[in-house]
């Protein structure tokens, strides 16, 4: 063997002296990248030579890092998505913060695995949830998890619904052996990631029955009434109302403390999906929009969203811990727990899916404790005063409409110059959206709602001041004239 080869090889660098300049010369980068957002395009397409850097062949060979870290810097860093921007509002995003990544990059440092055991990651997780608990006033007897997102949340939350309201022993016979056929309810504003859970959960898609929302695009709860009134008549088992605090499209929020009384009276299980919305429970002007989330049996957030934590974090709440663990708890002879030592803990695998999970509390807790919760209070109300301020321009601006009633920080309007039909002026303001991107100007998306199609300005950003919101408007009226002149 060769004598200067050493017998087994590892990742660790060979000079860790060069591995700590390349290492500060990685936060110099990330930190003008974060400094100098602004002044960047928000978004721009790649060009072909770019796009064939991500199609090149499996690498068999190594390449140098500082190698590596020139296409990390012109290829990854140059063609972001955008939502760290200040006039990014496509969607529903989060904008990140610089606390939040040098959390992420200290977790996988750390490199502890959250599946279980008795090490401080695993504190940092439980603590975390019982803060997340204590924001939206949920006792502290109810248990929680942090997973991926809000997608996987709401799952979460809706299996042990499920579960629960089987009426059997769903996890050793399965959904074939319920005698009713399952019902739960959401408004026709639901997001998208419930059908996909009912699907998920064997329930399938027509069990979710889609009550129609009202002027105000909240769920009707005297139709969520005749609607559970009917089904059980027809033989059915109604189990779960999904009210929504904050609907995607528009921001509507479900008359949560209605739906928790029905919900009791009834003998179901009340969720409430608070992805954009369950935090409104710390902002101190708005907090009043979501009385009665305190009452769910279970709660979806999503601490990526309106506590700006870098992708991904999502979080479910569960009120009666014990069919939390019923629904999820599993303990293979391989991962018993211990009297002593690392295995000596709680094992918070039993919450969920996952078996290993990662450490994505470290980001919520480091940013939680540098600024504290009632900033993140007061950055929500902010975003809700900016996009009111948007709604002020809008109304003042002769060519550009409201569609829907503003209601937190989601804003709906169109371009139209008069004398255009629905779907004339869908055509041109799908092209006002893409020419905004096109132009690295600003990035907003489009929706339908209730038949009718606008832009869409969703104002989850502590970026965005009131120029960005100036200027969002004046191109629209630029642009719009351009694309109909
Ligand atoms: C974002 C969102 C979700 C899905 O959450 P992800 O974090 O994207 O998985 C679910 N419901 C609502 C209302 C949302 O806004």
């Amino acid at each position: 063997m060769d004598e200067q080869k050493p017998q087994f090889e590892s990742l660790d660098p060979a000079d860790w002296d060069d591995t700590r300049k390349l290492a500060h010369k990685l936060v110099d980068v990330a930190v003008d990248h974060t400094r100098d957002v602004r002044n960047r395009a928000v978004w721009r397409d790649m060009p072909s030579d770019i796009r064939e850097r991500f199609e090149a062949p499996l690498p068999q060979d190594p390449t140098v890092l500082e190698n590596v870290m020139i296409d990390v810097n012109e290829a990854v860093l140059g063609y972001p998505m955008g939502n760290i921007h200040p006039r990014f509002w496509a969607w529903y995003m989060g904008t990140s913060n610089f606390t939040g990544a040098m959390a992420d990059f200290i977790a996988a440092i750390q490199g502890s695995n959250l599946g279980a055991g008795n090490h401080a990651a695993s504190l940092i997780d439980n603590q975390v949830v019982s803060w997340l608990r204590e924001m939206v006033g949920f006792p502290d007897y109810a248990s929680g998890t942090l997973v991926s997102g809000g997608s996987v949340a709401n799952l979460i939350g809706l299996t042990v619904a499920r579960n629960t309201k089987s009426g059997i022993d769903i996890r050793q016979e399965g959904v074939a052996a319920m005698d009713k056929p399952m019902r739960f309810y959401g408004s026709d504003q639901i997001h998208s990631c419930h059908q996909q859970a009912m699907e998920t959960l064997g329930l399938g898609n027509r069990a979710l029955v889609r009550i129609p929302s009202k002027s105000d695009l909240s769920m009707d709860v005297d139709a969520l009434r005749a609607a559970v009134e009917s089904d059980r008549k027809s033989g059915l088992n109604p189990a779960c109302v999904i009210a929504t605090a904050g609907t995607v499209n528009t921001g509507a929020i479900d008359d949560l403390m209605a739906i928790s009384e029905f919900c009791k009276t009834e003998g179901l299980w009340f969720h409430v999906d608070g992805c954009i919305g369950a935090l409104l429970a710390i902002a101190p002007e708005n907090k009043w929009r979501v009385t009665g989330i305190e009452f769910a049996d279970s709660v979806a957030l999503d601490p990526h969203k309106w506590l700006h934590a870098p992708f991904e974090v999502g979080c479910a709440l569960v009120r009666d811990k014990s069919a939390h663990l019923k629904t999820f708890s599993l303990t293979p002879e391989y991962l018993e727990p211990a009297q002593r030592g690392l295995a000596a803990a709680e094992f918070l695998h039993d919450y969920g899916i996952q078996t290993s999970r990662g450490f994505r509390a470290l980001k919520v807790w480091m940013s939680l404790r540098e600024h504290g919760v009632k900033k993140f209070g007061r950055l929500i109300d902010q975003d809700i005063a900016k996009a009111a301020y948007l709604t002020d321009l809008i109304d003042q601006a002769s060519e550009v409409e409201l569609l829907f009633p503003t209601n937190i920080n989601i804003v709906c309007f169109r371009y139209d110059p008069g004398g255009c039909d629905e779907g004339r002026l869908k055509s041109i303001n799908t092209e006002i959206m893409l020419r905004l991107q096109e132009d690295g100007t600003a990035v907003l998306s489009d929706t339908t709602v209730h038949g009718q199609h606008c832009l869409r300005v969703a104002i989850n950003n502590h970026r965005t001041r009131t120029e960005d919101l100036d200027l969002l408007i004046s191109e629209v009226v630029r642009l719009g004239a351009e694309v109909t002149g």
